[in-house]
């Protein structure tokens, strides 16, 4: 009876789950400190984040001019939500290793192993990754505790899979993540699966916004 029931909710929670972003989503607490981020002044600078690519590859390196194409994409796409928020590419190199998407998220110890190295500091770093499953990105973010970003190692990562980069919509997806989003169902949100997406609602946006100011302060430039 007791396999019956665990194994009704692993069912329930595998198709009710979508599985293309297994990315933590702020809890009770976090999302008390994202509307707390409301009450702050917090101004309207502009605010750059560099961005530190990564393109794992196992066996065979992919021709950087076809990751290129979707790289300038996706990044333009994440610059297009706000002129108040930009990304911009500051590196790109090949990094031999046999990590795949699925692996990461399921091991902190692989995901150091690809990233130890490699993380600049300073940076967003954006390992694009190769996927076995309908995984397509992946962030390691807090959940509460946001003060904590900068303090902490390992939360300057985002990881998107090569078709999820080709999609135009993860990279976006997951910088939502990065900086304090969860999900939502509606269809064109960037922060829903499954759709065309291509747009955050006000409140998004301005969390983003607030979230990148406050939390993220330690990233940008001026
Ligand atoms: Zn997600």
């Amino acid at each position: 009876m007791k396999y019956l029931i665990i194994t009704l909710i692993a069912v329930v929670l595998l198709f009710g789950c979508n599985r293309d972003c297994v990315t933590k989503l702020p809890n009770k607490s976090g999302q008390k400190e994202i509307k707390g981020l409301f009450d702050k002044d917090i101004g309207d600078a502009e605010m750059i984040f560099d961005l530190s690519v990564f393109v794992v590859y196992n066996r065979t390196k992919p021709p950087m001019s076809d990751v290129s194409s979707d790289l300038d994409r996706s990044i333009q796409e994440a610059n297009s939500f706000s002129e108040r928020i930009q990304f911009r590419m500051t590196s790109s190199q090949y990094v031999k290793h046999n990590a795949i998407l699925a692996n990461i998220r399921q091991s902190k110890k692989m995901e150091d192993d690809l990233c130890k190295a490699n993380d600049k500091p300073g940076t967003i770093n954006l390992y694009i990754v190769r996927s076995d499953s309908d995984l397509e990105g992946y962030t390691p973010v807090l959940q509460d505790g946001f003060e904590q970003y900068g303090t902490l190692d390992g939360l300057e990562r985002v990881f998107v899979s090569y078709n999820g980069l080709a999609d135009g919509a993860v990279l976006i997806h997951e910088l939502g993540h990065f900086f304090g989003l969860g999900h939502t169902n509606d269809c064109r949100n960037y922060m829903s699966y499954n759709c065309y997406r291509d747009m955050f609602d006000a409140d998004q946006r301005n969390t983003i916004l607030r979230f990148a100011q406050v939390y993220r302060k330690y990233l940008h430039s001026k």
